[in-house]
């Protein structure tokens, strides 16, 4: 039987940890009809398309499968997960000159399918990422997302919700700025509905370190952090899939935020099926303000020494 709805599709260019395990979240909730893998290693992509579609009788109906880069033409989002993994006690900043070459071409590929698709970065360093794929594929920004802070957020969240025993979904908390070393803890924001975080500085400031650190202990470990940010990617999708207009802490292009232009950041956003709405003004303090400014100085200098 054939149906003249418009079937969701989500493409992922890059089915390693992160993009196979994003790729698995997605099927396990529903978010897609379609579901297509991209990888230079196309026989990962058919083995992992394979091993799914062994598990649609148990899920409902998708359909996925390793595809190409045509396929991402009629792709609602495109997520890329491709690139090199982080080594142990690598910095996010050292795997830039290792990806942009790899998202010149990719990024490429994906307009030659001609897409009116929203393109979500997760590759590191994940702002300049965004930043080089917003600027070479001349899409208007709102179509191209990095997944920003949205995950050292939701670390942020739990580790708070850790001390105090309670529920992270209910700890109102965000970070901000880059995806990495110079990212910000905006602490004169969060709140437990309403009320106060009542923890000492002490305790603030290993609840920062530890998200800050989290991806570096969890590199370190086990080589690879993918379950927690396959389900911040899953909430992006959700987000524009669905059109919910959820604020969200995505990176995407500052232009007179709190005097930044030129530049991806993670800030709270609308996100919908236009990809990101618009940015929430934020009241910040002037030391934030000063980390935020920070953190800005840092990626440009490196988009600089890129360009
Ligand atoms: P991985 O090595 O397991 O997988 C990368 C995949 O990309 C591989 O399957 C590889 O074959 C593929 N690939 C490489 N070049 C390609 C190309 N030109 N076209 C298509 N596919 C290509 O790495 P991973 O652990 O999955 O990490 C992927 C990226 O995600 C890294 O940059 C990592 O730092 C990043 N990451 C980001 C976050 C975040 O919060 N944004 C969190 C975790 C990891």
């Amino acid at each position: 039987m054939t149906s003249s709805f418009k079937k969701t599709r989500i493409a992922i260019i890059g089915v390693g940890a992160v993009g196979s395990t994003t790729a698995y979240t997605l099927l396990l909730r529903e978010r897609m009809d379609e579901l297509v893998l991209i990888d230079a290693n196309k026989a990962k992509a058919i083995g992992d398309a394979l091993d799914m579609n062994h598990g649609v009788p148990f899920v409902g109906k998708a359909s996925v499968w390793a595809g190409s880069y045509k396929d991402c033409r009629d792709a609602d989002i495109i997520i890329i997960t491709a690139g090199v993994p982080q080594h142990p006690g690598e910095s996010r900043i050292d795997l830039l000159k290792r990806n942009v070459g790899i998202f010149e071409s990719i990024t490429d590929e994906i307009l030659k399918s001609g897409t009116n698709g929203i393109i979500l970065v997760a590759s590191n360093p994940v702002d300049i990422m965004s930043y080089f794929t917003w600027r070479k594929s001349g899409f208007p920004f709102e179509r191209v997302i990095g997944s920003g802070t949205l995950l050292d957020s939701a670390r942020f969240r739990y580790l708070i919700g850790q001390k105090l025993n309670i529920d992270a979904r209910s700890i109102h908390a965000h970070i901000i700025g880059e995806h990495g070393d110079s990212e910000l803890p905006l602490w004169s924001l969060a709140n437990i509905s309403g009320a106060n975080v009542p923890l000492s500085e002490e305790e603030r400031e290993d609840v920062f370190i530890n998200t800050r650190d989290a991806a570096y202990k969890i590199i370190e470990a086990k080589g690879a952090t993918y379950y927690a940010i396959a389900l911040a990617l899953d909430r992006i999708c959700t987000a524009i899939v669905k059109n919910e207009a959820a604020v969200l802490n995505v990176s995407t292009l500052l232009t007179d935020y709190f005097d930044i232009s030129d530049v991806y950041l993670g800030v709270p956003c609308v996100v919908d099926n236009t990809g990101v709405r618009e940015k929430v003004a934020l009241q910040i303090n002037n030391h934030e303000r000063e980390l935020l400014h920070k953190s800005a100085d840092k990626l440009k200098s490196l988009i600089k020494s890129i360009s």
